[in-house]
């Protein structure tokens, strides 16, 4: 099969804030060390729905780059690179359009509960509705095994799984494919050969799962193979097609735990967000200016945590015994709100400040962020140029 790869994106439209960092950047940073991840900026996206004031686009580009450098994503280990310096995306949309059921991006439940969110904006375009198609081709095009998401995104990601699925059943179908797939099963060895034959079709005959597992596990380890003959292989075992395009898997990855200063979720445009490299001072003034529970009127009242967004904080932020010390202190209006605050004032500026010290020599250089993309743009177009030159000759575009 192809190799382990993660692949994940974000809409450059505005600053990043802590909770994209405790929902998101925390999550890459850990998966950048486990599997070889492609992170990019996806501009194209952000069009989709700011394609009446793209100016701000441009900008969080570079600003989102070092937020991501900050929070230690780390170039030596994970690619970074932007949408649209890899305009093979593009290609592979375009085709994948060709068959896509409307249907399919219609029921798609986010794109309903986008255009009620935005209700200023006027979606019903062409490139709104075809997002998730866009979406698709990301993913699709680095032949990712796994996308990290939330809950509410799995949906695109059945999505990805079938238009894949559905790619290969139409044009996997190669020519002399079933003699290929049996001379790729003669390379296998004796041994493995027999094995091979054996699980298929016990999985092709009784539906036997299991044996399904075994084959591809075994096909996992036969070095020996050419890739090309390992995915006919693999197709082999399941039916009569090669596998051009791979399903993904949805990584599930937890929510971030961290509302905004009113408790609502952190979002710049509801004005309740802390920076990711935001100043020592404005965090102070900001965790100091928060709203707390509205029954500790005085400093003699007592209060409760639940009702609390400040806890909120502590949860996410402070360890048990301090934690402890904010709830009886809380309930017993033995200290203030001010006092309760300042450890998760302490907490967030120590947590920002190898932030502040990664980001200072991009800030200070930005041609270095520029060289660590172009880098990563060429890196990604080569693995999206492999996977092209296997959709275009599948689809009779290659001319060759
Ligand atoms: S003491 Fe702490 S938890 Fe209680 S209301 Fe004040 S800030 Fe919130």
């Amino acid at each position: 099969m192809y190799p382990d790869r993660v692949v994940s994106g974000m809409r450059p439209t505005g600053a990043m804030h802590l909770g994209h960092y405790h929902g998101a950047l925390t999550n890459w940073v850990k998966m950048q060390a486990e599997q070889p991840c492609l992170f990019f900026v996806a501009d194209w996206h952000a069009l989709t729905t700011h394609y009446d004031d793209p100016s701000v686009i441009e900008r969080s580009t570079w600003d989102m780059l070092v937020d991501w450098l900050a929070a230690g994503i780390d170039p030596s280990q994970a690619t970074l690179f932007v949408q649209s310096r890899v305009p093979e995306h593009a290609e592979l949309h375009l085709l994948l359009s060709m068959a896509t059921p409307l249907g399919w991006l219609e029921r798609v439940p986010t794109y309903k509960d986008q255009i009620e969110n935005l209700a200023n904006k006027d979606l019903a375009t062409y490139g709104f509705l075809g997002y998730p198609l866009l979406q698709a081709a990301d993913v699709l095009i680095y032949r990712a095994t796994q996308v990290p998401v939330g809950e509410d995104q799995v949906p695109h990601i059945e999505m990805m799984r079938e238009i894949a699925r559905r790619f290969n059943h139409l044009y996997g179908k190669e020519k002399g494919f079933e003699e290929k797939a049996q001379d790729a099963v003669k390379r296998l060895g004796s041994k493995r050969a027999k094995l091979y034959t054996e699980l298929r079709t016990q999985f092709q005959r009784d539906g036997d799962d299991e044996a399904l597992e075994q084959a591809k596990a075994m096909l996992d380890d036969a070095h020996s193979l050419s890739m090309i003959d390992r995915e006919r292989l693999f197709g082999y075992l399941e039916g009569s097609r090669k596998l051009i395009l791979v399903e993904p898997q949805a990584k599930l990855t937890a929510s971030s735990k961290l509302p905004g200063l009113d408790g609502r979720k952190m979002s710049k445009s509801y004005g309740n967000a802390i920076a990711l490299r935001e100043d020592p001072a404005a965090v102070t003034r900001k965790i100091r200016t928060m709203p707390t529970d509205p029954a500790r009127v005085r400093r003699t009242d007592a209060g409760d945590p639940a009702r609390c967004p400040v806890w909120q904080f502590h949860q996410v932020y402070s360890d048990n015994a301090t934690q402890e010390w904010a709830v009886k202190g809380c309930q017993s209006a033995g200290i203030g709100c001010i006092e309760c605050k300042q450890p998760v004032i302490d907490a967030i500026i120590k947590e920002q400040e190898p932030m502040h010290e990664r980001a200072q020599p991009y800030l200070d250089d930005p041609s270095l962020v520029r060289a660590i993309v172009a880098d990563g743009n060429d890196a990604a177009r080569k693995l999206a140029q492999e996977t092209m030159r296997d959709v275009r000759e599948a689809m009779g575009l290659s001319y060759s």
